[in-house]
C-alpha cells in the first residue's frame, strides 16, 4: 500500500452475503456453463483480435492505447494523455499511478494491424499502429477541406458532399461542360485588399473542377488571378490540362497549366503563380470604358492529357 494519501477510496473485497447457498451457486454454475457452451460458436466465429482490441481500449477515452501505455500498481492500464488528465490517480481503483509503464501491453500493442481510421470512407488497409499514423495523414480517402477561399470555413467532407456543400451554404454556381466563359464584374477595381473572393464549381469528364478568381497585392502590385483547382487527388488532377484566357482589343493574356488538387491550399496556389495573373493595368485597359469598373471576360478550356 502507498503510504499516506496514495489511495483515494478503499474498495470493500467482502461479499456482504457470506452465507451463500452452495445448491444455488452449484445451479448458477451449471447454467452458466450451458450459456457460455452456447455461445462457444458464436463467439469462436468472431476476429480473434477483438479480445485484444477490449484490453488495448482505454477505460477513460476509450481510444486504443499505444506506447507509452501506464498502469497503477493493481495493473489496471491507461493511455499517456489520460494519465496526464487524471492528475496521477488510477481511474479505476484511484490508487496514485506513479510512473509504472505495461511492457507486455505496449508490445502487444505495437504487433496490431489497425485499420485505416478512413475505412468507413472507402479505406480497407491495415497498419502497425505507427504506419497507421503516418498513412492516415496522407491517405487519399481523408476527408477535402472545404476549397472555398476567404471565409474561415471548417467543413471537411468527401467530394460529393463538398460540392453540395458549395451550392448549399456559400451560393457557388455549378456549371456542366469543359469550356467557360467567365464575365467578371467588379465596381470598385482599386480596392484590391477588399476584392471578392470568387469560385466557379465546373462539372468536366464527370469530375468537378474548381475556378477561383480573386485580387491581391503580389509585392507592391495589385494584380488579379485566376487558377484552377481539381477537387481529388494530385495524382488525378497531374491527368487534366487546362488553358485561361483574358482580353480586348486585339490582345489578350494566355495561360496554359494543370490543375492543382484542392488538397493544395488555395492560398498556397495563389502565392505559387500557378495561374494566370493579370496586372491591374492590363485589368483594366481589357475592362475599357473609364477605369472606374471592372470588367474582364475570362474564358477556358479543360481537357485530358498535356
Ligand atoms: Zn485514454
Ligand atoms: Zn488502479
Ligand atoms: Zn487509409
Ligand atoms: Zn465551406
Amino acid at each position: 500500500m502507498a503510504p499516506g494519501g496514495g489511495v483515494c477510496k478503499v474498495v470493500e473485497s467482502h461479499p456482504k452475503y457470506a452465507n451463500y447457498d452452495i445448491t444455488a451457486a452449484k445451479a448458477e454454475k451449471r447454467s452458466t456453463q450451458i450459456k457460455s457452451n452456447s455461445g462457444w460458436g458464436e463467439k469462436h466465429g468472431m476476429p480473434s483480435t477483438n479480445g485484444v482490441h477490449e484490453l488495448l481500449e482505454c477505460p477513460v477515452c476509450k481510444n486504443l492505447m499505444y506506447p507509452p501505455i501506464h498502469q497503477c500498481p493493481n495493473g489496471h492500464t491507461l493511455c499517456s494523455s489520460c494519465k496526464f488528465r487524471v492528475h496521477n490517480c488510477c481511474p479505476t481503483c484511484h490508487l496514485e499511478l506513479g510512473n509504472i509503464r505495461c511492457l507486455a501491453l505496449e508490445k502487444v500493442a505495437e504487433s496490431l494491424e489497425l485499420p485505416c481510421r478512413y475505412q468507413s470512407l472507402g479505406c480497407y488497409d491495415t497498419f502497425p499502429y505507427f504506419s497507421k499514423l503516418k498513412h492516415e495523414q496522407h491517405c487519399r480517402f481523408r476527408p477535402y477541406n472545404c476549397p472555398y477561399a476567404g471565409s474561415e470555413c471548417s467543413v471537411m467532407a468527401d467530394i460529393p458532399t463538398i460540392v453540395s456543400h458549395l451550392k448549399e451554404d456559400h451560393q457557388v454556381d455549378l456549371h456542366d461542360g469543359c469550356t467557360f466563359n467567365h464575365r467578371y464584374v467588379k465596381s470598385k477595381p482599386h480596392e484590391v485588399e477588399n476584392a471578392t473572393w470568387m469560385l466557379t464549381v465546373f462539372n468536366c469528364f464527370g469530375r468537378q473542377f474548381c475556378l477561383h478568381f480573386e485580387a491581391f497585392q503580389l509585392g507592391m502590385a495589385p494584380v488579379y488571378m485566376a487558377f484552377l483547382r481539381f477537387m481529388g487527388e494530385d495524382s488525378e488532377a497531374k491527368k487534366f490540362s487546362y488553358t485561361l484566357e483574358v482580353g480586348a482589343y486585339d490582345r489578350k493574356l494566355t495561360w496554359q497549366g494543370v490543375p492543382r488538387s484542392i488538397r493544395y491550399s488555395h492560398r498556397k496556389v495563389r502565392d505559387s503563380q500557378d495561374g494566370l495573373l493579370i496586372p491591374r493595368h492590363l485589368a483594366l485597359f481589357f475592362s475599357g470604358g473609364d477605369r472606374q469598373e471592372l470588367k474582364l471576360r475570362i474564358t477556358g478550356r479543360i481537357w485530358k492529357g498535356q
